[in-house]
């Protein structure tokens, strides 16, 4: 579904993104790991486009991501982004939130979209929050509200950058059984995070990032177990 090919970026003298390669099969949850700077995130808005890259290809479903316009705007639908800081319309409620999308881009009556949008806010718990105003509800809420937006274009695959390392302790379990209820429903899902517990429940693999390259792709099972890489080795016996 989702085919990264060889693909380079630069910021400046910085080389963020090596070679990377990479498939993400439909119904898959693939989890990204690695240490800081290692260019998690840079590949997360690469594939959505948010950033630019200098060689190789992204595919979404068959279809190279354009560079711009309604052709671009159209494919970006279709992968869902959720990101650490929740990025919610801080003006509009929760329910304006979650129909905007699908009223804007995918021309929805709003009827429809608020109908969905209950179902999806029910989905992840937060259905009585729905006239709200982002400022008035928890982190672990707020998360849940921008998983049930990202959900409401009825992307093909949705991406997670650290969507719970901006949460308090007791706010992560909620967003993270979100995302396990998600990823048992089938949702094409790629996960940045440092919740381990959450890698080992829900991965079907497991990739391994260490500046700019992809240096190991495993099952968990493989990659906590017997991890190959000195690398990685050396990532996992600093995590308690
Ligand atoms: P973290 O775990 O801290 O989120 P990450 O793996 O997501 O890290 P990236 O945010 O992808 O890392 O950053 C990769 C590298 O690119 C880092 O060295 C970072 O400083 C650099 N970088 C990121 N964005 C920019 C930018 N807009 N301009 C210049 N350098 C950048
Ligand atoms: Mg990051």
């Amino acid at each position: 579904l989702v085919v990264v090919d060889d693909v380079n970026k630069h910021y400046g003298d910085l080389h963020v993104l090596k070679d990377i390669n990479a498939v993400v099969n439909r119904g898959e949850v693939v989890v990204v790991i690695g240490p800081s700077g290692s260019g998690k995130s840079t590949l997360c808005r690469a594939i959505n486009r948010l950033e630019t890259i200098d060689s190789g290809v992204i595919s979404i479903d068959g279809k190279e991501l354009p560079a711009e316009g309604k052709a671009l705007a159209k494919l970006r639908a279709d992968v869902g982004m959720v990101f650490q800081s929740f990025n919610l319309f801080a003006h509009k409620t929760v329910l304006e939130n979650v129909t905007l999308g699908p009223i804007k881009v995918r021309g929805m009556s709003r009827k429809d979209a608020e109908t969905k949008a209950m179902e999806l806010l029910e989905r992840v718990g937060v259905a009585n929050q729905a006239k709200k105003l982002p400022a008035q509800l928890s982190g672990g809420q707020q998360q849940r509200v921008a998983i049930a937006r990202a959900l409401a274009m009825n992307p093909k695959v949705i991406l997670l950058d650290e969507p719970t390392s901006a949460l308090d302790p007791e706010m992560i379990n909620e967003v993270l059984e979100a995302m396990i209820d998600l990823a048992n429903d089938g949702m094409t899902m790629v996960v940045v995070t440092h919740e381990m517990g959450f890698a080992r429940k829900a991965a079907d693999r497991v990739i391994f990032m260490a500046d700019g390259e992809i240096i190991e792709e495993a099952t968990p099972e493989q990659f906590f177990t017997n991890p190959q890489s000195s690398r990685a080795k050396d990532f996992l016996s600093k995590l308690i």
